[in-house]
Parts: structure tokens; sequence; C-alpha cells
């Protein structure tokens, strides 16, 4: 298992560490883009931001992207619109947005 998530995530800094712990972490998922049956969509408002990294912290599939002045941005392609993210943001700056 440790190999296989080393594989797949192979330059991130838990590669190193799932070789020697039996960890697991988010990866994108082995079944296709989410992007293709998600209802809706986080919508990011960076003039709210805070850089708090909540979101980058809890989302579950790990596709807020997180950018080196630590603003945030969305990977669309794995996202499945749970909305984790808009949820636990303290600044409001993320809104669900029905897809289509
Ligand atoms: S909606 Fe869910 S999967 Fe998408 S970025 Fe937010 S927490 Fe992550
Ligand atoms: S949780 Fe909200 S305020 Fe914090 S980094 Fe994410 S979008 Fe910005």
């Amino acid at each position: 298992m440790g190999d296989f998530i080393a594989y797949v995530i192979p330059n991130s800094k838990y590669a190193k560490l799932v070789k020697e712990y039996p960890l697991s972490v988010p990866a994108f998922g082995s079944g296709g883009k989410t992007s293709e049956w998600r209802l809706e969509k986080p919508v990011i408002d960076n003039s709210k931001c805070i850089k708090c990294l909540i979101c980058w912290i809890d989302c579950p599939e790990a596709t807020i992207v997180r950018n080196d002045d630590d603003s945030v941005a969305v990977n669309y392609d794995y996202c499945k619109g749970c909305g984790i993210c808009a949820k636990e943001c303290p600044a409001n700056a993320i809104s669900m947005e029905k897809e289509g």
C-alpha cells in the first residue's frame, strides 16, 4: 500500500513517509475525474480570503491548491463538490454554485 501511494504522489512530502509507516493520504481518484458528476462547485472570492488555509487542510480530496503566497484555488478536475470547504471557511469566502 505504501509503495502504491508513493507511486501516486511520487514527489510529495508523503512519499518517503508512507514507505516507513503504514499511512494513507488523500490522493486523486483512480475512478476518474469527479467533475463529471459534481452537482455544485466551490467558488473562492479572493477579495474575502484571509489565507488561513483551513480549506486546504480540511478538503477530504486534497483538491484545494495552495499557491506560493498562500492564496488558494480549486482543482475542479477532482473536487467532488461536498461543500466542506465552504462550510469551514471563517471568512465566508467560498460559495457553492450549481453546475451547468
Ligand atoms: S467542495 Fe469538497 S472536494 Fe471540493 S474543494 Fe471543497 S472540500 Fe474539497
Ligand atoms: S478557508 Fe476561506 S479564508 Fe481560509 S484560505 Fe480557504 S478560502 Fe481563504
